[in-house]
């Protein structure tokens, strides 16, 4: 893999920069964080920008509505928009990171036309509704019930940990279509509506006081069967697909905004007079070059990534597990910096730390990330 870039690429590069200059003083104010009708409005109004300059869905396939561009390019927009201060993808996380990708590798013609534009040009979000009270790291223990009647199945159960279910529009949803058979084999992948009637949606708090997520309940919720992506019955192997985006390139824009913070905290610590401090210099500067390494990792994830159709590898779980810890360490060394600040709620780097403790929960504990790493990358036995 060769990491230097070519001229063409330093020519998107300047050409990308010169619009961020132009369109980011434009941007209305940032909505506050428990916002979240305002914030889906920020979050894809940007979208909707993007889509107008031709960024939007830019390392999708083009037969998916995006622009086909090299993974390197999506690189550089990623380093770049950060770098400018620009938003990350916020409320359209889990449609542009990884129910749009798994609509754009496993969906037919139709899904992807009816699905994937609306996706890129910011006017539909998405949710995930895979995880249940009783199914978290054993995920394929779902209950949720889908039982056909003629070209719709009819849905219940219940979903927990939805995230931005408040304002999503669409649910990528894993139900249960054949009790019967062993637990992997009997799960579909479906897209549901989350204005249809039978589903509600109970907002929980997290420990970071917000309410980025939800409990979602369902009762006879009527899906039409065209909504399925993939076979009846072989919504496991589609969900391999969703986690590998998820877990491999999803979180991948956030390392470059962790270079950020880590560059900030340094300045802080030099104005606090904590740089002298040999110990905290050292963990810093090891924190440095655990994210530099986090992002040639993601530079060589993203590039083997291309020889799989664009699905990631088990080395999206590598990321995942490292990432995920290596942002626990950038904010628990922030709160060493900020000292008593650390407990000013008001201060967005002391949220940012409380919510980086779900990291390593969230799209897959790091327990799970191990077991996948040992059996799938190291050829270790199954411990169960
Ligand atoms: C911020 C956040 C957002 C989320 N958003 C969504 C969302 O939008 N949609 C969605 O569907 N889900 C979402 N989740 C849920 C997330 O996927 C689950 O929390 C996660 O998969 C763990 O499941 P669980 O909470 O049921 O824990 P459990 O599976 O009950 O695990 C409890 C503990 O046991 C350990 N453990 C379990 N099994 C094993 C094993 N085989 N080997 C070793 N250790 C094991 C786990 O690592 C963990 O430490 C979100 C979670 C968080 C924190």
């Amino acid at each position: 893999m060769d990491l230097a870039y070519t001229e063409e690429e330093e020519e998107f590069r300047a050409r990308l920069r010169e619009w961020l200059a132009a369109v980011l003083p434009r941007l209305p104010a940032k909505p506050g964080p428990d916002d979240w009708p305002g914030r889906r409005a920020y979050d894809t109004a940007w979208q909707r920008m993007l889509y107008d300059a031709g960024y939007a869905g830019l390392h999708w396939p083009v037969d998916a509505g995006g622009r086909g561009a090299t993974p390197t390019q999506h690189l550089i927009f990623l380093e770049e928009t950060e770098r400018a201060g620009a938003p990350y993808v916020g409320a359209n996380f889990v449609g542009l990171l990884h129910a749009g990708p798994t609509i754009a590798a496993e969906g037919t013609a139709e899904q992807r036309a009816r699905w994937l534009p609306p996706v890129l040009r910011g006017d539909e979000i998405w949710c995930q509704g895979f995880s249940e009270p009783g199914a978290g790291s054993d995920l394929a223990a779902l209950r949720t019930r889908a039982v056909r009647d003629g070209d719709h199945y009819v849905v219940s159960g219940s979903k927990i940990w939805t995230s931005h279910a408040e304002v999503a529009d669409w649910c990528e949803l894993l139900v249960r279509t054949d009790p019967a058979a062993p637990k992997h084999r009997g799960i579909s992948w479906l897209a549901m509506e989350m204005d249809a009637p039978g589903v509600t949606v109970r907002p929980l708090r997290t420990l970071a006081g917000s309410t980025e997520f939800a409990e979602m309940f369902l009762d006879e919720v009527r899906v039409p069967v065209s909504h399925r992506v993939g076979a009846e019955n072989d919504g496991w192997r589609v969900t391999m697909v969703t986690l590998s985006f998820e877990r491999g390139t999803a979180f991948v824009g956030e390392v470059v905004a962790c270079r950020r913070t880590l560059a900030a905290l340094a300045a802080e610590a030099r104005r606090g007079g904590r740089w002298d401090d040999p110990v905290l210099r050292r963990r810093l500067g090891r924190l440095n070059a655990e994210f530099r390494a986090l992002w040639r990792l993601t530079q060589w994830n993203v590039s083997e990534a291309q020889g799989t159709g664009g699905v990631p590898g088990t080395g999206g779980s590598v990321f995942k597990l490292r990432y995920s810890h290596a942002r626990q360490e950038l904010y628990e060394a922030a709160a060493e910096v900020l000292g008593a600040d650390s407990a000013d709620l008001d201060r967005e780097w002391v949220l940012d730390r409380l919510s980086s403790l779900s990291y390593t929960i969230a799209a897959g504990t790091s327990q799970i990330q191990r077991n996948l790493v040992a059996e799938r990358i190291l050829g270790l036995p199954k411990g169960r």
